[in-house]
């Protein structure tokens, strides 16, 4: 909801070495998405390039932000929710095909179903996962 810039497209930092959100890190020709950072709200292609360029450690979005924009497609410049980049493998907008190897690093990126369930497991240690559902199917 914020106001975008004169140029209506958000800028990029870090180590790009184009104008498609390449960096030093990831250059081949799939790498095209620059990821907002929850930390900082801004724009890195890589987090390799947050590392470097960021004076603070990155943050990964939240699951109840799903549905925030942090995803930048650097070919057509449209910004992505992250539900909707989490499940494709070309841009909507403009069909350009993204590196799949990326799901590798979701992680770094934004908080995962099994990150959570680890996190919740870590902050209620005596309560017994494997108790409920045992005994009553719901169908
Ligand atoms: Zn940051
Ligand atoms: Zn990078
Ligand atoms: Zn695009």
């Amino acid at each position: 909801m914020t106001e975008p810039d004169a140029s209506g497209t958000p800028r990029v930092l870090g180590a790009t070495v184009d104008d498609e959100t390449r960096c030093v890190h990831y250059r081949t020709e799939l790498d095209i998405v620059a990821i907002r950072f929850a930390c900082c709200g801004e724009y890195y292609p890589c987090h390799a390039c947050h590392e470097e360029a960021a004076d603070h450690p990155a943050e990964q979005w939240p699951l109840s932000e799903r549905g925030r924009e942090a995803v930048l497609c650097g070919v057509c410049r449209a910004e992505l929710t992250i539900d909707a980049y989490l499940v494709v493998d070309a841009c909507p907008v403009c069909a350009s095909r993204f590196n799949e190897r990326c799901r590798l690093h979701t992680h770094l990126y934004f908080e995962t179903e099994r990150g959570a369930a680890a996190a919740a497991l870590a902050t209620a240690p005596t309560r017994s996962v494997a108790s409920e559902g045992s005994t009553a199917p719901r169908t």
